[in-house]
């Protein structure tokens, strides 16, 4: 369920569209506060409560890719969707990399920000719940944090996401195509081949043997002993 009015933090140096966007989400009913520079807007979003984070990856003192890598380091998987200038491929895989769930290049259409928002927040909503533990790994879901050793992992939404469907199953072996369906709630469904490169990601940010690859099947977390 999405909560009744879900909290935004939006990071836009450029005033006039960080309050033309302020001003857009409120009519919607959205909560939103609105920091200007990436070093205000890491500790708002390391403080407050929010829901989603609408990141400008253009910012003075902190870029949006450092202030969400760090975001990630300390183990909040916030969704966050990148606003960005630059929508080279480049610039794009590199907000990704960092860590961000979704962009949005500019100029953009208000109704398709407010498309993706609400797909990133009913995703997130998905994943409710108390932790999940499995080994060495544990999962908040309704924080969206995870730890491996009792470390933050710094894994992004739709890692946890899918880590989250595989430890609901664990002992069983699920199909790129249902783990795609588990999580896919967003504007374009994510494709069987981005599950196996997020399920490289988080082996690589928690340990390689968490996630087991079933040759021609899928993939598993194994049940207790
Ligand atoms: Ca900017």
């Amino acid at each position: 369920m999405i909560p009744a009015m879900p909290r935004i933090l939006l990071i836009e140096d450029e005033p006039d569209l960080a309050r033309a966007v302020a001003r857009g989400l409120a009519e919607e009913g959205y909560v939103v506060d609105v920091e200007h520079d990436g070093q205000e807007g890491l500790f708002a979003a390391l403080e407050g409560d929010y829901d989603l984070l609408l990141l400008d990856r253009l910012l003075p003192r902190f870029s949006g890719d450092d202030l969400c890598r760090r975001l990630r380091l300390d183990g909040l998987a916030v969704p966050v969707l990148m606003l960005t200038a630059l929508d080279g491929t480049r610039d794009v895989v590199a907000g990704l990399d960092a860590g961000a769930d979704d962009y949005l290049a500019k100029p953009f259409a208000f109704e398709e920000l407010l498309a993706r928002i609400r797909a990133l927040l009913r995703r997130a909503a998905g994943q409710a719940g108390p932790r999940l533990v499995a080994g060495a790994l544990e999962l908040d879901p309704r924080h969206r944090r995870a730890w491996w050793r009792g470390r933050p992992a710094p894994l992004t939404a739709t890692e946890l996401g899918i880590l989250e469907d595989l430890v609901r199953h664990r002992g069983q072996v699920r199909s790129r195509g249902q783990i795609a369906a588990a999580v896919r709630d967003l504007p374009e469904a994510l494709s069987s081949n981005a599950v196996e490169v997020h399920i490289s990601h988080i082996r690589r940010k928690t340990a390689p043997h968490v996630v087991e690859t079933v040759r021609g099947l899928g993939y598993r977390v194994e049940a207790p002993e």
